[in-house]
């Protein structure tokens, strides 16, 4: 397929380059130069402009930043642009409501589009792991799906325009959830005279066990090899987790779902950012207490 691809940088470099070695045609745009020469050398045929990237393609990828940028993107470079009929996913993490008017627009035009986050970093960006929760039409989603295989591991109909987004942030919140659950547990079992390495032994075959302890335990040196070990860098940086984490509250507040906790995790990692730790992974957030 020949599929234009927008937005290269940390995650959208490696997805474009995993579209190439799967033998799709990839015409790449992005701001930045630099990404575009790194493009270039995996593979893509590079353009000036998003408009000129989408000419004569079957689909549309695009991996951007936030919601404002989507819809510019869309509404200026794409529709009208693509031919009518080409499949457009955006894979970036925006807000539901922007995401359902990018569709809308798109399906007046003539399109079928999907929203397609993702979870997994860079590590599965590079290495062609993502998951893939994706929101649109059966007809859309059926177009997405072997272009999104290529590109991760799993890739699961969450349902209508705009529900891989609200399932991206609502399993986001959680993990912002027990991550914190999880950090102030170590941190009162130690208070109280306990081996972390022991607490850890007790409490991941009991009923506090959950995935922050035992597949990213942001204690150094317990569980398996996670950010912890390595001062906290690479992983999922705090910065992205608070971005969810705002995008969670502006959802809950328009859907008008109670989410005392989340509010509560949101707010703590909005002082952790604050703090200047926007750069370390989420799960440094144990420093705090
Ligand atoms: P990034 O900042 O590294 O990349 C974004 C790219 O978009 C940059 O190269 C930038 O130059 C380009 N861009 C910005 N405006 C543009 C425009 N108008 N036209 C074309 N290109 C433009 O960000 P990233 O880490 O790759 O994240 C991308 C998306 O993926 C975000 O929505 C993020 O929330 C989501 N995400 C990131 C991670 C992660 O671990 N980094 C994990 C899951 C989801």
């Amino acid at each position: 397929m020949k599929i234009a691809f927008i937005g290269l940088g940390n995650m959208g470099g490696g997805m474009a380059a995993n579209l190439v070695k799967a033998g799709h045609s990839v015409r790449a745009f992005d701001l930045s130069a630099e990404a575009l020469d790194v493009a270039k050398a995996n593979g893509c045929a590079t353009f000036m402009a998003a408009s000129e990237a989408v000419k004569g393609v079957d689909a549309v990828v695009s991996m951007l930043p936030n919601g404002a940028i989507v819809k510019s993107v869309y509404e200026t470079d794409v529709i009208g642009h693509a031919p009518a009929g080409a499949a457009l996913l955006d894979c970036s993490t925006i807000d539901v409501a922007t995401a359902r008017e990018v569709i809308s627009a798109a399906e007046s035009a003539g399109y079928d589009m999907v929203d397609a986050p993702v979870s997994g970093g860079i590590a599965a960006a590079n290495g062609g792991t993502l998951t893939f929760m994706v929101g649109g039409s059966e007809t859309a989603f059926k177009r997405a799906e072997p272009i999104l295989q290529a590109m991760g591991k799993a890739v699961i109909h969450a349902g209508d325009a705009g529900n891989g987004q609200a399932a991206k942030i609502c399993n986001n919140m959680l993990l912002a959830i027990h991550m914190i659950g999880t950090s102030e547990a170590f941190k009162m079992a130690e208070k109280l005279g306990l081996d972390p390495q022991t607490f850890y032994d007790i409490s991941s075959v009991s009923s506090g066990q959950n995935w922050s302890m035992t597949s990213y335990c942001p204690v150094p040196g317990v569980g398996p090899q996670s950010p912890s070990d390595n001062d906290y860098q690479g992983g999922f940086a705090s910065a992205l987790m608070l971005k969810d984490l705002r995008l969670a509250m502006e959802a809950a507040d328009s859907a008008d779902a109670a989410v005392p906790m989340g509010a509560r995790a949101a707010s703590i990692y909005e002082d952790f950012n604050g703090a200047g730790n926007g750069q370390l992974d989420f799960s440094a957030i144990i420093k705090t207490f």
